[in-house]
């Protein structure tokens, strides 16, 4: 992916991966849980074992418990966020190397809440983002200590459990690709996704900066979980998932070097990038094909660039056609 030299600058700072390639659909059931995935996964587990209240506990809607997922989610959301912001926006330890752009956070610009892109995103995330995550967390952990929506137990199915972990991710990148497409209906773009895009160029706190409408949309794929049988942990990763994985989606660097010789973790969002740079591709994620089935898919070439270019014609020469005037 990294195959061209990094420091190929256009005139307008940007740089640009090869030409994204069209992922399989269900070839790559390693390829999507390998590294980044399995590794939510994990934390998930670990916080469902060891900081999450008991379904006993659960049973009753108590400030002490509702408090402590919320608190859990914010030092979440701070510590991957945050630390992929301190590395490599703060501690800048690569400079702009493997960095899609040459710009930095905003500030002094006025669209964004105190006049500054870092501030504004960090307050979108541990206010709305993380109360919203972890209200509909508190409410699906009432309804299993309830028994008001089906529980699987891992020691009486546990390939089943296993299998439901696995298929967590593909639930997420589906509901993602269609509440972000519908987010991008004009109306509810203007009430709610734009605030998500007042981030062109983006940082990892980007990720979760979102209005209160579109949070509830994009949490709400853990409902899924009232239909199919599933316990906390499945719930408790969907959401996890939900609210750490932009942090990383978000941080404009290919590479995150982490030794000699350009050595590092690939981070590869270049898809996601280009999402924000041209708002009408790439509504899903380049780890499943939906753009390449539903032909909104932009893989960086130019070939994909003119695509875009004649669907916006076309969709402008249909908007001037049904005109009156
Ligand atoms: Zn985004
Ligand atoms: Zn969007």
């Amino acid at each position: 992916m990294s195959d061209q030299p990094w420091g190929d600058r256009d005139s307008r700072g940007e740089w640009q991966p090869s030409p994204l390639p069209k992922p399989g659909s269900l070839k790559n059931l390693w390829d999507v849980l390998w590294p980044y995935n399995l590794i939510y996964m994990a934390l998930a587990v670990l916080v469902w074992l060891y900081l999450t209240p008991s379904l006993e506990t659960t049973k009753n809607f108590e400030w002490g418990w509702m408090l402590f997922v919320y608190l859990r989610n914010v030092a979440l959301v701070t510590v991957i966020a945050g630390g992929l912001h301190l590395w490599l926006y703060v501690a800048k330890t690569q400079g702009v190397k493997f960095k899609y752009n040459d710009k930095w956070m905003a500030r002094q610009d006025k669209k964004f809440l105190f006049g500054n892109q870092t501030w504004d995103n960090i307050f979108w995330n541990l206010t709305s983002g993380c109360l919203i995550w972890s209200a509909y967390e508190v409410v699906t952990l009432w309804a299993f200590s309830n028994k008001l929506i089906p529980l699987v137990d891992f020691r009486e199915n546990p390939v089943y459990f296993v299998l439901l972990m696995w298929a967590v991710i593909y639930l997420r990148y589906f509901h993602f690709y269609f509440v972000h497409w519908v987010s991008h209906w004009k109306p509810l773009f203007k009430i709610s996704h734009y605030l998500h895009h007042k981030n062109i160029n983006v940082g990892p706190w980007s990720g979760l900066s979102m209005h209160p409408i579109e949070h509830l949309l994009y949490f709400s794929g853990v409902l899924l979980h009232w239909v199919i049988p599933s316990s906390p942990a499945h719930a408790i990763f969907h959401l996890l998932h939900a609210g750490v994985s932009p942090a990383l989606g978000h941080t404009s660097f290919h590479k995150l070097l982490t030794g000699k010789d350009d050595q590092g973790l690939v981070a590869d969002h270049y898809f996601h990038y280009l999402h924000h740079r041209y708002f009408t591709v790439n509504f899903g994620v380049q780890e499943f094909p939906l753009d390449w089935w539903f032909k909104t898919v932009h893989d960086g070439s130019p070939e994909s660039h003119a695509q875009m270019m004649a669907a916006r014609k076309k969709k402008a020469g249909k908007a001037g056609a049904d005109d009156p005037a």
